[in-house]
């Protein structure tokens, strides 16, 4: 069986859609891309992610053709595979039909960045126009929607994440989800107020150099040595 590393992403991040509450039973899915071997790795339809085993993954070519695997694969492997077609940055898909998202989805709105978690992936939320699930209407439109952006709600459905690992996919299906919840809130409450770009851009600049990465790293050491 090839692809166990890959597999198991699958089946380990299937698990962390139910643990944070971006799914109960088998709702969403999530997918992999090989590069290399110009493959995806796709969940099972219809499998509990708790009762995934390695086997179920699916190995699927970019036109929709099974090459591994017993199990169907989800209904939605098109809006999957037409990011890893079209888009050479996408290396991981996560789609779920959340609570909050699902909610947001039926404003046929963009939903506005009001927190600065926002300025990350997605600035304000976009939603696609409402098209049928699992057909080639919805990946198109999920598609022109995406743009440069690595989350967007889909009409009356739920959301859909991209990227360069399924590590930051699942990141930020999660922080879509929590910008729903945060809207929702605000809403409920009187009208809130967005940030703006500029305000946005400010924070994605501070982004850069937040955390542990060899850049910051370095530059903490540099400004130790000029005050020594
Ligand atoms: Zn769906």
């Amino acid at each position: 069986m090839d692809y166990t590393n890959e597999r198991q992403q699958i089946v380990d991040y299937g698990k962390q859609l139910v643990d944070n509450h971006l799914t109960t039973g088998t709702g969403g899915n999530l997918s992999i891309y090989i590069p290399e071997d110009n493959k995806m790795l796709i969940s099972p339809s219809g499998v509990p992610y708790y009762d995934t085993k390695l086997e179920d993954v699916v190995v699927m070519d970019l036109d929709g053709n099974i090459l591994e695997g017993e199990c169907k694969p989800s209904s939605e492997w098109e809006m999957h595979s037409m990011f890893y077609r079209h888009d050479a940055g996408v290396k991981a898909v996560v789609h779920a039909h959340s609570d909050y998202a699902a909610a947001c989805s039926t404003y046929h709105k963009d939903i506005p960045a009001l927190h600065y978690a926002a300025a990350d992936a997605t600035r304000s939320i976009k939603t696609t126009e409402y098209k049928i699930y699992g057909s080639h209407e919805l990946a198109e439109e999920a598609f022109k929607v995406m743009g440069k952006n690595h989350g967007i709600l889909l009409a009356n459905h739920g959301l859909l994440a991209n990227g360069s690992s399924m590590k930051q996919a699942m990141a930020t299906a999660v922080n879509i989800e929590w910008l729903c919840k945060l809207y929702i809130l605000a809403k409920s409450a009187g009208e809130p107020n967005p940030l703006n770009d500029s305000q946005l851009d400010d924070v994605a600049k501070k982004f850069e150099n937040y955390g542990q990465s060899k850049e910051s790293l370095d530059q903490i050491q540099k400004d130790i040595k000029a005050h020594a």
